[in-house]
């Protein structure tokens, strides 16, 4: 059997039409497009295109998107850049615990230098209540962070309610919508976000590429320093081929989208009830219907994640925990402790992330795969066999 790929939230492959788009961008079109001769004039109008396509699907003006070199440059870009940029008028800004590293870390480099930052909790599904960032709110409040859908939980933030409560008192409000973008609708205009931001890699376009949307008006420092691109707003040469794969891939995830939902959601759902049932001691993290189409994330007890992971490399299904190994340590997720799980629950989890490409033979594979591999491990468990004989 061919490699089964269940981490779509990691990564997602190219599509061929994106690269059939892309390639002349590489050996044909290769001006640059800051260039005043004709190939430099040639890309900027390919480029300005793209940004047209992008601005038309997320609702807002083209000259209000900007190119990046990834969805982390975009976050710190607005975390960092709107810190600074305000920071006469107060130092604190309220984040979410359950955030992406891109935005945490920011955050926290932030803290060291004299900001002062709020990690808001969530409830054991993962949402940020609308009351408990009312209730972090200070003078001087300046930026407010929460992302719009969680990759490992698959979580979808209430952003339109939350960024009215920011509107309310004139406090910018920035989302992560990297998981989010090309995966569920987003309306820019109707969110009223001032700032978000955009990977291309996570929705079938390569890696390497972004976008930070900034509403027209919104103060923030530059983050990249060079030439003039990206109207004197981001410095370096455009990664050409990547926007115009990044506007392909997302003009198409729009025209499906609908479509590949139904798609996900019942893959998803057949997954969650198949395994909830044929599983002893899992638990289904983050909310049941609330959640993107294509995320899935169980703890099973009594095992460590990283041994289930081996295993089902071994069976070919390319799949991912929620524990991050880090200089050797293994620091369960900082979004399942977030969500309430303790630390042994957390060590035993599982996500695994559907795209388009995925059926419902793979997913009965891997449910019987599991069961295996969870039965297995347990077997090899001290702690489970005094639950056996606790239980009888
Ligand atoms: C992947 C991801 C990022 C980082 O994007 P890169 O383009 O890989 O740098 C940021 N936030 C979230 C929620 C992500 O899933």
């Amino acid at each position: 059997m061919n490699r089964i790929y269940v981490d779509n939230a990691a990564t997602t492959p190219v599509r061929k039409e994106v690269v059939d788009k892309m390639l002349p961008y590489y050996t044909e079109f290769y001006g640059n497009p800051s260039a005043v001769y004709a190939e430099g004039q040639q890309t900027k109008k390919a480029l300005d295109e793209a940004r047209e396509t992008i601005a038309g699907i997320l609702n807002c003006q083209p000259k209000e998107i900007f190119f990046t070199g990834s969805g982390t440059e975009a976050d710190n870009w607005a975390i960092i850049g709107a810190a600074y940029a305000n920071k006469a008028k107060g130092n604190h800004i309220i984040t979410s615990a359950i955030e992406h590293h891109a935005v945490l870390h920011a955050c926290d480099y932030l803290e060291k230098r004299g900001f002062e930052v709020t990690k808001l909790p969530v409830d054991e599904y993962g949402i940020v209540n609308p009351e408990d960032l009312k209730n972090a709110l200070k003078d001087n409040t300046v930026l407010i962070t929460i992302m719009t859908a969680n990759n490992e939980i698959g979580t979808i933030q209430p952003i339109k309610e939350l960024c009215a409560i920011a509107k309310e008192k004139g406090i910018l409000f920035h989302t992560d919508a990297v998981q989010a973008t090309g995966h569920i609708k987003l309306d820019i205009k109707d969110l009223n976000v001032d700032m978000l931001s955009i990977s291309g890699h996570k929705f079938n376009a390569p890696k390497g590429v972004g976008v930070l949307y900034i509403k027209t008006g919104t103060r923030v420092h530059n983050y990249m320093h060079g030439g003039g691109q990206e109207r004197n707003r981001r410095a370096g040469t455009e990664n050409v081929a990547g926007v115009i794969g990044m506007a392909e891939a997302l003009r198409l995830a729009d025209i499906e989208l609908e479509e590949k939902n139904k798609y996900l959601t019942n893959l998803r759902d057949y997954f969650i009830d198949t395994v909830s049932k044929k599983i002893p001691y899992c638990r289904l993290n983050g909310h049941r219907t609330n959640r993107l189409p294509g995320n899935i994330n169980f703890s099973f007890q009594y095992i460590e994640g990283e041994s289930l992971l081996l295993m089902l490399d071994i069976k070919g299904i390319s799949a991912s925990s929620g524990s991050a190994c880090t200089s050797g340590a293994l620091d369960p997720s900082h979004v399942l402790l977030a969500i309430g799980l303790p630390h042994e629950i957390a060590h035993g989890s599982l996500r695994i992330s559907i795209d388009s490409q995925n059926t419902k033979e793979e997913m009965d594979y891997i449910i019987d795969s599991l069961v295996t591999i969870v039965q297995r491990l347990r077997d090899m468990s001290p702690l489970y066999e005094e639950v056996l004989k606790g239980d009888k």
